[in-house]
């Protein structure tokens, strides 16, 4: 087998019967065992003889391995988040996207390294160390979903599951030069997802192509009814309309801030204009889009997410889950210390500032004040979609940068989410795939943002430009 096949050529390898689910799983092993721990892209590999790939091989996925973020459950194996405060916990069920996978026939190979809690941008937040670039081992895969990213870019998987609360799917797919998707909220279950921001948290699929997103997708989605978030929509096939061609009379509005900015990376401008020019080509009408809200997005996810987490991590406290301090002299001291020893410096930070803002004489001041900005850039999405089909931008506003650079400056990591968490805050659906590279060779990333429920749309556009162009074609060398 070649390295770097996409899962729809090795769907049809097997079904040719050139290769067998079993070559297949052996070469993607191999290949997480050579080149994983090159990247750091692993927390766990899983042994052969656990993952059950003697038994299931049918299936969409069946004999196609990938990999989870290990902050998704899997029943009987550890989810650490990257903490150490989880980092013998053992699940006690799967995740609906555990479940979803397992009876598409895919098989998991391992957890994914991850920034702890889902808390980051750039990998770096890992006690498990950071993970590397594919196309640059200097620099970060992005983050939170460092390990994921890394290891489809690679090719040491077709496939992988990240989570994204405000960014963490695509800006490490457009940092590594993949795919992913922030689905609708509430299209993928969040059943045995660790919760860091319930009211924007979704899992989404790292592929390398479009259409294998799409069959991912597809997997996922559907109605999950032990999930009280989850839309009440059946399964849908999203590979179905993917026919190569831009819909007739497609409008496109391009945000605004993707060229005005002067926090956008000179190279990302030229290369994402290109790309405009790359759409119109095919068809499609375009027009400037100014979003005034979008410039909030930043603090409205910063507050809320920040409540959330507090609220949501505020049952990690040695009593019920994880690890619990041995020596300690009563139960406050138990909590304290068990707390102050699991978690790291950037998620501390986040419980300090949630409980701030949640705090009595605050809460009016921060949370509320974001939830009522929130609906406003939420409407001004609807408002736009009223007058354009899809909208798009650059999926970053940086090329990846180097590690160790920005993790001294929290400010400048947050800032990195820009065009990524206000789709996140409004809970629609966004997608991001690669649309060329700077001079250093480094991806860079165009997302296509859709109104709540367009997933079906955005891959159908999506995968027309993929086809015409071949930036997905390049991989990085040395894998
Ligand atoms: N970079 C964002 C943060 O640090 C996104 C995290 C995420 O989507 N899980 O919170």
């Amino acid at each position: 087998m070649k390295p770097f096949l996409s899962i729809k050529e090795i769907q049809t390898k097997i079904k040719n019967k050139e290769i067998s689910p079993q070559d297949s799983l052996y070469f993607f092993r191999k290949r997480l065992t050579k080149f994983a721990p090159k990247l750091n892209a692993l927390i766990e590999l899983f042994h052969e003889d656990s993952t059950g790939e003697k038994e299931s091989k049918e299936g969409l996925l069946g004999g196609i391995p990938g990999v989870l973020k290990d902050n998704i459950t899997q029943k009987g194996r550890i989810t650490s988040c990257a903490s150490k405060i989880l980092e013998n916990y053992k699940a006690t069920y799967d995740a609906t996207v555990t479940t979803r996978l397992k009876q598409a026939g895919g098989i998991i190979l391992g957890r994914a390294n991850m920034d702890e809690f889902a808390m980051g941008a750039s990998g770096e937040f890992s006690p498990y160390g950071p993970t590397f670039n594919p196309w640059d081992a200097k620099r970060s895969p992005g983050g939170s979903s460092a390990g994921p990213a890394a290891a489809v870019a690679a090719g040491l998987v077709p496939w992988a599951i990240g989570t994204e609360t405000g960014g963490s799917v695509r800006q490490p797919a457009s940092f590594c030069g993949i795919v992913g998707l922030y689905p609708t909220y509430g299209r993928f279950s969040r059943r045995g997802l660790v919760a860091f921001t319930s009211s924007t948290d979704q899992p989404g699929p790292l592929t390398r192509t479009v259409y294998d997103n799409a069959i991912l997708a597809s997997i996922l989605s559907g109605h999950d009814p032990k999930d009280g978030t989850s839309i009440s929509k059946p399964q849908q096939n999203f590979t179905e309309g993917l026919d190569g061609k831009f819909p007739k009379d497609l409008k496109i509005g391009i945000i605004k801030d993707s060229f005005e900015s002067d926090g956008v990376d000179p190279q990302i401008k030229t290369v994402f204009e290109q790309a405009v020019k790359e759409i119109e080509k095919l068809g499609a009408k375009t027009k400037i889009i100014e979003l005034p809200e979008l410039k909030y997005g930043n603090s409205i996810y910063f507050i809320i997410s920040r409540a959330e987490a507090a609220s949501n991590l505020s049952r990690f406290d040695g009593t019920l889950y994880g690890n619990r301090i041995k020596n300690a002299e009563n139960l406050e001291q138990m909590y304290v210390k068990t707390r102050g020893e699991g978690f790291g410096a950037e998620v501390k930070r986040r419980i300090l500032m949630g409980n701030y803002v949640l705090s009595s004489g605050h809460k009016e001041a921060f949370y509320f004040k974001a939830n009522q900005v929130r609906n406003l850039l939420r409407s001004e999405f609807e408002s736009a979609f009223e007058d354009v089909d899809l909208l798009i931008s650059p999926t970053t506003t940086t090329l990846p940068f180097e590690i160790g650079k920005e993790i001294s400056d929290p400010l400048a990591l947050y800032m990195a989410d820009y065009f990524t968490v206000p789709m996140c805050v409004a809970g629609i659906p966004a997608l991001t795939l690669p649309c060329g590279f700077s001079k250093e060779n480094l991806p860079i990333g165009l997302q296509f943002v859709g109104p709540r429920l367009s997933e079906g749309l955005i891959y159908k556009v999506a995968h027309a430009y993929q086809e015409s162009t071949e930036h997905h074609l390049k991989t990085p060398s040395g894998f």
